[in-house]
């Protein structure tokens, strides 16, 4: 079954400009944590496609990891103001450096939980790298290392983001219309 033909009101984010933007970042990425202990961590299920974009042009011997967390429930838009943090697998990372692999940052709640999280496990430092970014909307002090783009205050899907879990699979970041919401 086919998405709506007006699902999308504006592309933000072309399939050419991300890939463009996650070759970017990942040789800054190569450049930064060159002799570091390196750990890829992807938050599930955002991120999922960004992650791969990045890993695969990062060109160090690092670890891949995957994490969960939630601040949105159902089928809503709004945050709820808590992030629940789980690991679907346990792995160390004292001692590590951690890099979050997020999709968007936007009230900045979650990526500060996860900061906490790997803080609190002994890692030596942890940065995020987001694809997107809506600093207006930050109402904890947080902010990523490596930003794909710096988007305005509007609800996107595709490339890994959702709506009630649907549209991840689009190869693009745009603007729901809507008339879907
Ligand atoms: P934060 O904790 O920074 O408020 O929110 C982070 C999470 O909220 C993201 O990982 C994402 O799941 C969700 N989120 C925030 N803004 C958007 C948006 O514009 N579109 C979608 N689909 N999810 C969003």
């Amino acid at each position: 079954m086919q998405y709506p033909k007006d699902i999308i009101t504006e592309i933000l984010m072309s399939e050419e400009e991300i890939n463009t933007r996650s070759k970017e970042i990942a040789q800054e990425i190569t450049k930064d944590y060159e002799n570091k202990n390196l750990v890829l961590v992807a938050t599930l299920k955002g991120s999922v496609p960004f992650f791969s974009s990045v890993m695969r042009y990062v060109n160090l011997d690092c670890e891949i990891q995957f994490i969960r967390a939630s601040s949105y429930v159902g089928n809503t838009t709004l945050t709820t103001g808590k992030v629940k943090v789980t690991s679907p697998t346990e792995f160390d990372v004292k001692d590590k450096d951690v890099l979050i692999i997020e999709d968007i940052v936007d009230s900045g709640l979650t990526a500060k939980s996860l900061f906490d999280y790997f803080n609190e496990r002994g890692s030596r430092t942890v940065n995020i790298c987001s694809l997107l970014d809506k600093p207006s909307r930050r109402i904890v002090d947080v902010k990523p290392k490596y930003v794909g783009k710096v988007i305005e205050d509007k609800f996107v899907i595709g490339f890994g983001l959702d709506y009630n879990e649907k549209y991840r699979n689009l190869p693009f970041v745009g603007v729901i219309n809507k008339k879907y919401i």
